[in-house]
């Protein structure tokens, strides 16, 4: 397509032409050009002399491109069609532009474009994570690739995964970039093959065999399906082997997912991983400034301190509890959020996390309140009575301990982690 513009600076590119050529090869040869359309730089310009464009083609092409570039935003060459085949050729192109447009694009959600790297705060816990992420982003599918980062909860791992995609749409908006989780990516392969009428997963591969960087989140939760497995290994190596950047993300690293099939941790392992850590006291103070700056709160210092100290391993939760302050401070009519507001606002959290806690003392309350008895809680027994408590029991002490999830596995009579996470 042509703008009005374009068609105005053609006029102008063949003044040009006219002052640098001669009288009789402009109005034999140029005179009767004009502009029909534009594409990726190329301007497509009709003669309806053939004679002409063998001469121009020939002689003075070099002419056209230097009074084009010189005259057309972006223009780099120029291609002459004969006057009998611009209909022909417009009809083509629209086609062609039609067909685009019905494409799905495959780009990131822009509701995802606020995490980026430079509100990414860089600290001792994250710093080679991040410097990974980064080398990733300028330089998709280099050296490493795929990239596995893994870490706890809300330790920043969705905000660097979807800060590639950001840079890499950016700086090279060419690029497709394709952002899901791993259960968004399982239900897309479920649905294209249940839309196909051969039950082969078309509309699946069309989007992510296509993508020249591919961005799974929370791959802990694959299905151990073997069709899903096998679906995704291949997009990985099928990606991987024409040099497209995959990154990855989980809880744990690949070997502590049972689910995963093991040529899948080791086309993983083949790459660059990286765990993120808990941040440190320095580290969650700056992420705290930077937030409240961001989202324009003003909060005395103290307060900053007292939040950073108190919430350790959670940078979800230390934004959380940031805005919980700022909110009690507003709604006690205060510009500037006081140590009182901050006090006020955490008065369950820090009993939460008040020391003295032990599993002990969450199983034995639970205990009471469901009248059994901590040898059924901790046992094997499968019926309601016992499991709803004993689940509870775990999620109280997931929710209000730091306790690693192994160790809680032990405390109820040797289980695994995932029936844990369950
Ligand atoms: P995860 O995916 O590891 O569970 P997220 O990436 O969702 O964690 O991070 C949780 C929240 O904390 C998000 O709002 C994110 O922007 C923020 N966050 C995490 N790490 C940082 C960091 N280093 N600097 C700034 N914000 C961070
Ligand atoms: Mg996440």
């Amino acid at each position: 397509m042509f703008t009005a513009q374009d068609k105005e600076d053609w006029l102008k590119a063949k003044e040009i032409l006219e002052k640098n050529m001669s009288v009789i090869v402009y109005d034999l040869w140029i005179k009767k050009l004009e502009i029909i359309d534009k594409q990726d730089g190329v301007v497509i310009l009709s003669s309806p002399s053939e004679t002409a464009i063998s001469q121009i083609n020939k002689k003075y092409s070099e002419n056209i491109i230097s009074a084009i570039t010189e005259c057309l935003k972006d223009a780099k060459d120029f291609k002459i069609i004969l006057q009998d085949d611009v209909e022909k050729y417009l009809t083509e192109v629209q086609d062609e532009e039609v067909e685009i447009l019905n494409k799905p694009k495959i780009s990131l959600d822009p509701k995802y474009s606020k995490y980026n790297f430079d509100n990414f705060v860089v600290g001792k816990c994250n710093n080679i994570a991040f410097t990974a992420c980064k080398s990733v982003a300028e330089n998709p599918g280099g050296s490493l690739n795929p990239l596995f980062l893994y870490g706890g909860v809300g330790l920043g791992k969705t905000h660097l995964l979807l800060s590639i995609g950001n840079y890499v749409q950016s700086h090279n908006p060419t690029m497709k970039v394709c952002y899901n989780t791993c259960e968004g990516f399982t239900n897309d392969y479920i649905e294209s093959i249940r839309k196909s009428k051969d039950r082969s997963p078309y509309s699946f591969r069309e989007k992510y065999r296509n993508v020249d960087l591919l961005l799974i989140d929370d791959v802990q939760f694959i299905s151990n399906k073997e069709a899903t497995q096998e679906e995704f290994f291949h997009t990985v190596n099928d990606l991987f082997q024409n040099n497209k950047q995959i990154v990855i993300t989980s809880d744990r690293p690949p070997n502590e997912i049972p689910t995963l099939e093991a040529r899948l941790r080791s086309r993983f392992a083949m790459g660059f991983m990286q765990d993120l850590q808990q941040p440190d006291y320095e580290t969650r103070l700056e992420i705290l400034k930077k937030k409240a700056e961001v989202e324009k709160f003003t909060v005395s210092e103290e307060v900053f301190e007292y939040i950073a100290e108190k919430v350790e391993n959670n940078i979800r939760e230390l934004e959380g509890v940031l805005i919980k302050v700022v909110f009690y401070a507003k709604i006690s009519g205060k510009a500037v959020a006081t140590l009182t507001d901050a006090h006020e606002a955490l008065k369950n959290q820090i009993q939460e996390n008040a020391e003295g806690l032990t599993m002990d003392k969450i199983c034995e309350a639970v205990c009471s309140y469901f009248n059994v008895t901590k040898q059924e809680l901790i046992g094997k027994k499968k019926n309601k009575e016992i499991v709803d408590p004993r689940q509870i029991c775990m999620y109280l002490i997931t929710e209000l301990m730091d306790t690693p999830l192994k160790v809680i596995g032990n405390y109820f009579g040797g289980r695994d982690y995932s029936t844990i996470i369950h």
